[in-house]
């Protein structure tokens, strides 16, 4: 069985004082720690170490993004190895808002090679993936999120996909409220581990985790965690509310 995971992205969002506060709300929850579900919360740069020093010990950390590759004359840029230096085991790459925001406009061959490069220097990823609005209505969604897999798994050996976690993430359900039905969802990771299954591997398909993010709340998460292929979730919004304990606690449903 594939252990439940849950993932927390803060997004550009947080200070000092909240990020103390929320992670003293979380310290209020149970203990995960003899629990089959993993819990990565993704946190900006800047609040890492403090984000650290926090968070309950039986939960990890992510960063929301690094540089392609080495580090060097990149200024402002943030290299896999000064993640990996600074003792942050997980980052999440390929998000939707650095796919699609006009001032980041991420590539899939961009996306795939900070993938490649992030889990060649120790790090695991939380790959996103997932179809615009437009492209859902056009009934492309399963081209695009193959098309966005495919450029990230050839860039990979086998192997790597154990360092890998993937986040179907529709964009029409980001931050929008709307959330995919547990219908929907479920379809879509079907058609995602099947992909994964012909053109990397039976072994990893059966064994990668395949996440659902978009809108999920404390109310909706139980019945898509019921999904077979939903295997955990990538939380926007209510991973910065005290509701991400309930959303943590999904992990039961299964
Ligand atoms: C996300 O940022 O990955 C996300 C799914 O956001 P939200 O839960 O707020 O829709």
């Amino acid at each position: 069985p594939r252990t439940f995971f849950i993932g927390g992205n803060w997004k550009c969002n947080g200070t000092r004082e909240s990020i103390a506060k929320i992670c003293e709300e979380f310290e209020k929850g149970p203990s995960v720690a003899d629990a089959p579900v993993e819990v990565v919360v993704g946190c900006p740069f800047i609040y890492a170490d403090y984000t650290r020093d926090k968070l309950r010990k039986d939960w990890t950390l992510a960063v929301q993004n690094c540089w392609v590759g080495k580090g060097g004359a990149f200024t402002g840029e943030i290299s896999a190895e000064m993640i990996k230096d600074a003792g942050i085991p997980w980052v999440i790459l390929g998000h939707s808002e650095r796919r699609h925001l006009p001032e980041l406009k991420e590539s899939d061959e961009t996306v795939a090679t900070k993938v490649a490069y992030a889990l060649a220097n120790g790090l695991k990823v939380m790959a996103c993936i997932g179809e615009l609005l437009e492209e859902r209505e056009a009934g492309k969604t399963q081209a695009v999120n193959e098309r966005q897999l495919k450029a990230i798994s050839a860039k990979l050996k086998e192997d790597d996909w154990k360092n890998v976690v993937i986040a179907y993430e529709p964009v029409w359900a980001i931050g929008t409220g709307k959330v995919a039905s547990p219908e929907q969802a479920q379809e879509v990771h079907e058609q995602v581990r099947a992909w994964v299954s012909s053109n990397v591997s039976a072994n990893v398909a059966a064994e990668v985790r395949i996440l659902y993010g978009g809108s999920v709340t404390a109310k909706n998460c139980q019945e898509l965690a019921g999904k077979p292929d939903v295997d955990g979730f990538l939380v926007g919004g209510a991973s910065l509310k005290t509701e991400f304990l309930d959303i943590v606690a999904a992990y039961k449903a299964r």
